[in-house]
């Protein structure tokens, strides 16, 4: 990437999780030793994988997953006013892909699976109750809800692709990056 304006400090990396399965972070880690190497050109700002209970304004944002309820659309809306460049990571992020599949049905319908018949603990709760974030109609992919800067496909994209991926933004070779959306 564009090294941080005239600045000599390390970009500031985030990571975020919204309706997605945590694969495209399990796939991050896979990465393994090269993490090394990665820690040492970012810092690390944000991320699931600390715990993290605020997002602070960062150079990158890894987003996985789809927005699918309020919480998301609010979440997404905040990490987009405090990242420079944003990036859909992974499937679920580009397309909606696995987290979307819920739009096939009506929303009372997965409600009524996903918590009236199948909970004994949640029965008779609807969302929106302040326990559970109420549902979006429709889950969304990302660049419906923000603008997107990059895309990187997969499901999860590989430990291979995400490392040549952030390689090529910290090197400030953009060309080599997917502006557009591309399904699998
Ligand atoms: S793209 Fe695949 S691995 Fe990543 S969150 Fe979605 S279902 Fe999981």
């Amino acid at each position: 990437m564009d090294p941080v304006a005239g600045e000599a400090r390390k970009p500031r990396l985030a990571t975020v999780w919204l309706g997605g399965c945590s694969g495209c972070h399990m796939s991050f880690l896979d990465m393994d030793e090269r993490l090394l190497d990665l820690a040492a050109r970012v810092e690390i700002a944000t991320t699931p994988l600390t715990d993290y209970k605020s997002f602070e304004p960062v150079d990158v944002t890894l987003v996985e997953g789809a927005v699918a309820n309020e919480e998301h659309l609010e979440h997404i809306r905040h990490i987009r006013r405090n990242t420079q460049v944003l990036v859909a990571f992974g499937d679920c992020a580009v397309t909606g892909n696995v987290t979307a599949l819920r739009n096939l049905f009506k929303l009372d319908e997965v409600l009524d699976r996903a918590y009236r018949q199948t909970s004994t603990v949640v029965v008779g709760m609807p969302t929106g109750d302040g326990v559970v974030p109420r549902l979006l109609e429709r889950v969304r992919p990302l660049h419906e809800v923000v603008k997107v800067d990059y895309f990187l496909q997969g499901c999860p994209p590989s430990a291979d692709e995400i490392h040549g991926f952030l390689t090529a933004l910290l090197d400030g070779r953009p060309e080599e990056l997917r502006k557009e959306r591309r399904f699998g």
